[in-house]
């Protein structure tokens, strides 16, 4: 009989992340997680810059060329997705003659959940499948409810209630109207069908762990069979273990300009900084940058802040020369590198699901300000399930005033919460390494699926 680790050896995976960065952070780092357990990966993605040819733990990168943004200057959602499938349907077919060559043909699409169609590209190439989600489970089980028509996105209802939850008002659940949300019908139901075809796919993988989200992930097991395989968060700040063969930005689609930040908080107190960052695709009104530059001066600690290249033009004027030894503004950081440094001591955050994984394996307590999508269900979870964070109120005008800035950053810095914030942070960050040490619940599930798709194989 043929040795696991060979089986292992022999099964080539693919991975086809949703081309944004806070699709693609999580699916390398699972693809770096089968390649330690033996499996050899191949990542397709849309980047094609040097960071593709940097080395990602052995997982091979291949790019479908930069030339696909002239297909993507297109008008509809349909349009889109027709031109974004035909390429990566070729891109497949030229993976799938060039292993025909070698001994490792492909065995299984692990796919974003965003992309179902995608199953129908596994099943042409007669290979296994997997759908990958990169939210929350409770944010999917909305979705699901949503799917199944028992719940409306936005909802009439003043608390929902939905098995394994806390009630939710309307201003929780995803891309409601709310605040600072913009409500977009086409998202909804373009998340809602990444249960389209759910009862077909081979796995269903999520980006959380079971100690995080129980209740709730044991209801979702009652509908559909899962696997919890996070936090995919680049495992050298998860254990000890130091991968040296890493690029430090990942597969990015952002720089920074300067790599100077490090030394910046290498000269500042230990939990002094407070870190504020909106992750990749947020796009904040010009008032609301200027109150949160406010609040910032206001609250008087350190700061920095990542502002985009594309929303540089927003900031007041002349924030930099009052703030220069408080603050330091810079266009994209390696965020887990940051949030693991000893002198940050608060995120604000708009609570994306990968940074909202990343500050509670990282044990940093958080200034929740969602923004749209699943960001607001991430929000009420910090708050009021996980208590590790305090979440911004919004005015009737749909801003974050510079007062309530302040007044969260100073209750989560110094205030009658913080202790209790920090200690629960620093309980979610021990819980979150263990479900990925070896035989934590994490570890456990990928060792599953790494035996399931080998035994399909072999
Ligand atoms: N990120 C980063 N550097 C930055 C800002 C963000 O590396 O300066 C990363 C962050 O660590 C996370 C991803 O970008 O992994 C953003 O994903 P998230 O789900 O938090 O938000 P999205 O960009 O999807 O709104």
């Amino acid at each position: 009989m043929e040795s696991p680790r060979r089986a292992a050896a022999e099964t080539h995976i693919i991975a086809l992340p949703f081309p944004a960065q806070g699709h693609i952070n999580p699916m390398l780092q699972f693809s770096k997680r089968l390649v330690s357990k033996g499996l050899k990966v191949t990542l397709v993605t849309f980047i094609d810059n040097e960071l593709t040819k940097a080395k990602h733990g052995s997982v091979v990168v291949e790019s479908i060329s930069n030339n696909s943004e002239e297909n993507f200057k297109i008008s509809t959602m349909e349009d889109y997705w027709r031109n974004f499938s035909s390429l990566v349907r070729q891109k497949l077919s030229e993976i799938v003659e060039k292993q025909g060559e070698s001994c490792c043909p492909i065995s299984c699409l692990v796919y974003d959940s965003i992309m179902p169609w995608a199953l129908d590209m596994a099943r042409e190439l007669g290979v296994a499948a997997a759908s990958f989600f990169t939210q929350s489970c409770a944010v999917s089980a909305i979705y699901y409810h949503v799917y199944k028509g028992r719940l409306n996105i936005p909802t009439d209802v003043d608390l929902v209630s939905l098995e394994g939850m806390p009630p939710l008002e309307s201003c929780d659940l995803p891309s409601s109207a709310c605040g600072l949300e913009k409500n977009c019908p086409a998202m909804i139901s373009l998340m809602s069908d990444q249960f389209s075809n759910v009862g077909e796919v081979d796995w269903i993988l999520i980006n959380t762990f079971n100690e995080l989200e129980e209740e709730v992930m044991n209801w979702m097991a009652s509908q559909c069979p899962l696997k919890l395989i996070g936090p995919l968060i680049p495992s050298k700040y998860l254990s000890k273990r130091l991968e040296l063969d890493d690029s430090e930005y990942g597969l990015s689609l952002f720089k920074p300009r300067t790599n100077s930040f490090m030394q910046w908080l290498d000269s500042k107190e230990a939990s002094s900084v407070v870190y504020v960052a909106f992750g990749s695709l947020a796009s904040l009104e010009e008032k609301q940058m200027e109150d949160i530059a406010s609040g910032l001066k206001l609250s008087n600690y350190n700061f920095l802040w990542v502002v985009r290249e594309s929303e540089e033009n927003k900031l007041p004027k002349n924030l930099m020369n009052e703030t220069s030894e408080k603050g330091l503004i810079i266009t994209w950081c390696p965020q887990p590198e940051v949030l693991a440094h000893k002198s940050v001591g608060c995120f604000m955050t708009h609570c994306g699901w990968n940074s909202t994984l990343e500050a509670l394996s990282l044990g940093v307590p958080m200034v929740a300000m969602p923004y749209w999508s699943d960001q607001t269900t991430n929000a009420k979870f910090v708050a009021d399930v996980w208590r590790v964070g305090v979440r911004v109120k919004v005015n009737e005008e749909g801003i974050v005033t510079k007062e309530e800035i302040e007044m969260c950053i100073r209750e989560v810095m110094e205030g009658e919460s913080s202790s209790i914030l920090r200690r629960n942070s620093e309980k979610w960050k021990m819980l979150a390494q263990e479900a990925v040490a070896e035989g934590g619940s994490s570890d456990k599930n990928v060792e599953r699926f790494v035996a399931e798709v080998t035994c399909n194989i072999t």
